[in-house]
């Protein structure tokens, strides 16, 4: 395959091939000699590819085809909501009047940059109900840290012996880590034959040492927690709080509120429901939204407005403490603040109702072949088995990689685990008609394949800069240097 004897870009070097030109600078104080300590200053050249402009720029176009991204094709990564990301998003975000800005600025000269975090954060109140939100956590896992803490914080004050956090057997890695990390123990609450919380299972874990409760809400089988009333209720009863992981918002937002279900805190992850890109790593942006009795802890600085001037408001004498370097990752909260703006209130409705109609049609459509345990109630996204199939000789993991033979990113496998050989399927709301019929034929032809061809699924993926890994060797060896002599 050409695509894999691309050559690296170190080692296309050559001395003296220059692929640029410094502009000169007018301020004679920049030679770095009169600036810099003469110990920090390096005592060799850095070890720098020297390469023209044609090709670093055909060096990155290849990079950027050798992964897979939701610009090449379907990306249909159950709960990570690999939606479109509208171009217009970065062209706002990079607009020069807002990469120019310098974090230290004055309140005074920034305040259309506050205005903008200020919009947002109304916007986000008004479709969740909640009173207030922080929008400096950079990702959905650090806005759970911060609302453990800011739970810490509640029963502190008031004097509150707690130790335990309730999560449901589905709930997402993250939730768990970020209990302990808050200085709680996580307690695990079981399903019914429904997908759901288990009430009666629930309530035999109530006790004076509950400090609350951190559930996925539609849950991570992509279904509708129902009673969700009662077990706020039940988790009231014992003065603790209502945690919602919102990641899964895309199901919900615009049609249905957190805080009128009783949530006292949420995060939201504006990299999975508002199109802010992700994927790689970050970054990312997990604004916590919170009711009105806790409001008083959130992260400082939180913005003020008085008489349509904007300020940052330091005065939060209960607050948790700040927790990001500045406010977070701005330049992700103006592209959130972008795409919430061109969709308005009726866009963001149709949009959920879209993300919801596209996860039915592809369920419905390969669901004689794929067995979907939960089927009952489907949101945005579906949990389908594998079981079968595997039966036959197949795993899912086989499914999985065949399906970067097509084109395609493969679905979450593996996740939840209360589904053998699960395949977590999220199409969003961007992907027309035809992308979900063909995927759904790929899946079709994959199970065919079962029968007539399993050596190419066991192969799979070959078509791929990287063929089929010793997943047990990579994991062990893991080398992810790269040696190079300039
Ligand atoms: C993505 C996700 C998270 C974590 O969010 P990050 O922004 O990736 O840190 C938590 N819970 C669920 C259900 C998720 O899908």
């Amino acid at each position: 395959m050409k695509l894999t004897e691309t050559p690296i870009i170190f080692t296309q070097s050559k001395k003296n091939v220059c692929g640029f030109q410094l502009p000169s600078t007018c301020i004679p104080e920049l030679n770095p000699e009169s600036i810099i300590d003469q110990s920090m200053l390096r005592n060799k050249p850095a070890r720098l590819p020297e390469i023209s402009e044609p090709e670093v720029v055909r060096h990155f176009t290849n990079l950027s085809v050798k992964n897979h991204h939701v610009d090449k094709d379907f990306y249909p990564l159950g709960s990570c909501t690999m939606k479109y990301n509208p171009k217009i998003n970065d062209k706002l975000a990079s607009h020069s009047k807002i990469i120019s800005l310098h974090p230290d600025e004055k309140d005074s000269n920034i305040q259309g940059a506050l205005k903008i975090m200020y919009e947002l954060e109304i916007f986000l109140s008004k479709m969740t109900g909640m009173n207030r939100f922080t929008l400096q956590p950079t990702a959905g896992s650090q806005g759970e840290f911060v609302g453990l803490l800011m739970m810490q914080k509640y029963h502190r004050k008031k004097g509150n012996n707690k130790k335990y956090i309730i999560i449901p057997e589905t709930a997402h890695g993250t939730n768990p880590a970020s209990v302990v990390l808050g200085g709680y123990k996580t307690l695990q609450v079981q399903s019914n034959d429904n997908g759901r919380v288990d009430i009666e299972h629930l309530k035999s874990l109530m006790s004076d040492q509950i400090a609350g409760m951190m559930l996925t809400q539609p849950n991570t089988l992509g279904l509708f927690e129902d009673e969700i009333e009662e077990i706020t209720k039940i988790i009231h009863q014992y003065d603790g709080l209502m945690y919602m992981d919102g990641a899964n918002l895309n199901a919900l937002i615009g049609l249905v509120k957190p805080e009128k279900m009783g949530f006292d805190i949420l995060h939201i992850n504006l990299h999975k429901t508002f199109s802010t890109p992700h994927g790689g790593g970050g970054p990312g942006a997990g604004p916590i939204g919170v009711v009105e009795n806790l409001v008083e802890f959130l992260p400082i600085p939180m913005i003020k407005k008085v008489d349509d001037r904007y300020s940052w408001d330091f005065d939060y004498p209960n607050s948790i403490g700040q927790i990001h370097t500045f406010y977070g990752n701005y330049g992700i909260l103006v592209r959130a603040w972008a795409y919430i703006r061109t969709l308005g209130e009726e866009g963001v409705k149709q949009m959920t109702r879209q993300a919801i109609i596209n996860a039915n049609y592809l369920k419905k459509k390969i669901e004689d072949v794929y067995e979907v345990p939960f089927s009952e109630g489907t949101l945005h996204e579906f949990v389908a088995s594998g079981k079968a199939q595997k039966k036959r000789g197949i795993k899912v993991l086989d499914i999985a990689k065949s399906l970067l033979d097509y084109g395609y990113h493969a679905p979450t496998i593996y996740f939840p685990i209360n589904i053998p050989e699960a395949m977590m399927i999220e199409p969003t709301e961007s992907e027309t008609k035809e992308t979900l019929d063909a995927f759904a034929q790929a899946l079709i032809e994959i199970d065919k394949k079962i029968t007539e061809n399993p050596q190419e699924l066991l192969d799979a993926p070959i078509t791929t800069p990287v063929k089929r890994l010793n997943e047990t060797k990579a994991n062990r060896e893991l080398n992810l240097k790269f040696d190079y002599e300039i």
